[in-house]
């Protein structure tokens, strides 16, 4: 292994593979990011400081990981292929000798738990998520009530769409809502397959996610993720339906939708953020829950 490979020029990435005996893994959503100016605009978006931390999900072979150690972030990359890990190891020797990249060498769902518990939050998310598992590693973070301070993440158009998506429109789902919950989000901006080598048979759009500050704004967090959920389940049926099979006691969503004054015939695809958290306080509130730490 020698040299860093030409970022921008898929013959130079392909004879980078040839000579280490390296392929390309479709299962891993293996695409690289073969425009320098999106490349750019990523790291700028991502705001960084001397030292600000960072974590990256599928470097790849670095081409947006060099973005960040130019700006002299401190990255902590994941990679879940052994081969693209060995080559990150070599191509950025000296950052891991100063410090500032270290790697995490399998898959991301299973490993950051682990570096959560050994290092805490870094300021900053980030990555060219792989299609397959981008929206369940959002999920997921949420979920466990990580969140960063800011996240920029480039992800399947379809994705970002329902990350963004208001109340109404027909990419709203129990995906936005958990997105919203959490984070402001911002599209940052549009790439079309030839930005990527191999090409994907998708369009990707980058979108920035700022931490908000009124989280989680309900009573009770896994309360609220469970039941707002489930509001999506069948997403044609109205609302009473949906939280009767929920609780699996018509009478108890009835009182809890009077309460909430939410009509019965309602869909949950109608309802804002701030009207699903007020129906999950209530809910909980009849129910006598117990207040939850996160
Ligand atoms: N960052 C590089 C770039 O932009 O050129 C590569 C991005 S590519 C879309 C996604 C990367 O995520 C690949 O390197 C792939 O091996 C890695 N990957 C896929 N699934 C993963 C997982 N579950 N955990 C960690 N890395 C994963």
């Amino acid at each position: 292994m020698s040299h860093t490979p030409d970022y921008n020029s898929p013959s130079a990435l392909n004879a980078f593979l040839e000579e280490n005996d390296m392929g390309m893994q479709k299962k891993f959503g293996q695409n690289f990011l073969i425009n320098q100016t999106a490349r750019e605009k990523l790291a700028e978006a991502t705001e960084i400081k001397e030292n600000t931390s960072v974590w990256e999900v599928g470097p790849g072979l670095g081409a947006l990981t060099s973005e960040l150690l130019k700006r002299s972030a401190t990255v902590t990359a994941f990679e879940i292929d052994r081969g693209f890990s060995q080559a990150l190891a070599t191509i950025f020797t000296d950052e891991i000798k100063s410090n500032h990249f270290s790697l995490v060498t399998g898959d991301f769902l299973k490993t950051w738990k682990t570096e959560f518990q050994k290092h805490g939050i870094p300021d900053r998310f980030f990555g060219n998520l792989p299609y397959n598992v981008g929206a369940i590693i959002i999920g997921d973070l949420i979920n466990n009530g990580v969140r960063f301070n800011k996240s920029v993440v480039t992800v399947q158009k379809e994705v970002a769409l329902r990350m963004e998506a208001k109340p109404s429109s027909k990419n709203y789902s129990s995906f936005s809502i958990l997105c919203q919950w959490a984070y402001d989000i911002y599209p940052l901006m549009d790439l079309s397959g030839g930005s990527f080598w191999p090409r994907p048979n998708v369009n990707s759009r980058a979108v920035v996610m700022n931490k908000k500050e009124n989280f989680p704004g309900c009573t009770h967090p896994k309360h609220f993720m469970n039941l707002q959920r489930s509001l999506f389940i069948s997403r044609r049926k109205t609302i009473k339906n949906n939280l009767s099979r929920f609780y699996k006691d018509g009478d108890l969503a009835s009182a809890v939708l009077e309460k909430a004054k939410i009509a019965p015939s309602a869909r949950a695809e109608t309802l804002s953020l701030q009207t699903l958290l007020n129906l999950s306080d209530i809910s909980a509130e009849i129910q006598n829950l117990k207040v939850e730490s996160w």
